[in-house]
């Protein structure tokens, strides 16, 4: 066991021996129907039972994906043609400040009213942003809008009134590394930290996302998540959470 692995032991051991548990959630983004690189992801989900929230592209969601129904598997909406249209230069955004904001606002409840239909209502009323960025005056109009949360990365969005934001915190791609696999030190030393800020009460206690993309994983992406839920499944120090439960519920 490397050193990386250890440590992230270690901390979940101090956990368990607070009588902690640290909640985790899974999110995959981009799918769109059944590759073989998603009938893997699947399987995995099949076969740990860990829970997860895929984020289905709209403009290229199969039907037979969205109809599809597994324990433990929910979806949400993964903006809703994944084109980017921010400014030269600028970071990639599909609802990036320079749109017409009733627009975008227009496209994106269209889609969640086809997926609704094409799922027969599987797909959550949920928004997962491409490149998991949205200008914020567009996201404080979604609630009023009939969603009922957001999913973005790391810190949560201010303004978003009414919205439960659920994001993740761990992105296993290096996605300037050639989309390779980011290596379990730059991984696990990023959840290790979550872990330790949340124990010592440095960082709110909402639960770590871990954010995979089953389309570019390479092997060494899927051994890690393998021997991840290996590890964490055993634990009970470990809980987790569904993202259906927590938009729900309410993210407390
Ligand atoms: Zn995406």
């Amino acid at each position: 066991m490397t050193r990386a692995w250890e440590q992230f032991r270690d901390e979940l051991a101090t956990w368990q021996a607070e009588g902690l548990a640290a909640r985790f959630w899974w999110r995959d983004d981009d799918a769109t129907g059944f590759t073989p690189a998603l009938s893997r992801l699947l399987a995995l989900q099949s076969a740990t039972r860990a829970p997860l929230a895929l984020a289905v592209i709209p403009a290229q969601a199969e039907t037979e994906l969205l109809m599809h129904e597994t324990k433990g598997l929910c979806m949400l909406q993964h903006g809703v043609d994944h084109v980017n249209r921010a400014a030269p230069g600028e970071k990639k955004s599909e609802f990036p400040a320079r749109c017409d904001q009733d627009h975008s606002l227009a496209r994106i409840v269209e889609a969640r009213r086809d997926l609704a239909r094409r799922s027969s209502g599987r797909v959550l009323p949920v928004l997962v942003p491409p490149w998991n960025r949205i200008n914020a005056a567009l996201a404080g109009h979604l609630h009023a809008a009939g969603y009922r949360g957001l999913s973005g990365f790391g810190l949560e969005l201010p303004g978003c009134n009414g919205l439960i934001q659920l994001n993740t915190h761990v992105d296993i791609v290096a996605w300037r590394r050639g989309k390779s696999f980011a290596g379990t030190d730059e991984v696990l030393g990023i959840a290790t930290t979550l872990l330790e800020q949340r124990r010592l009460g440095k960082a709110a206690h909402a639960p770590i996302g871990w954010l995979t993309h089953h389309a570019v994983h390479d092997g060494a992406a899927w051994d890690f998540l393998e021997r991840l839920f290996a590890l964490t499944l055993t634990l009970s120090s470990v809980e987790w959470v569904g993202a259906d439960a927590i938009f729900a519920a309410g993210n407390s």
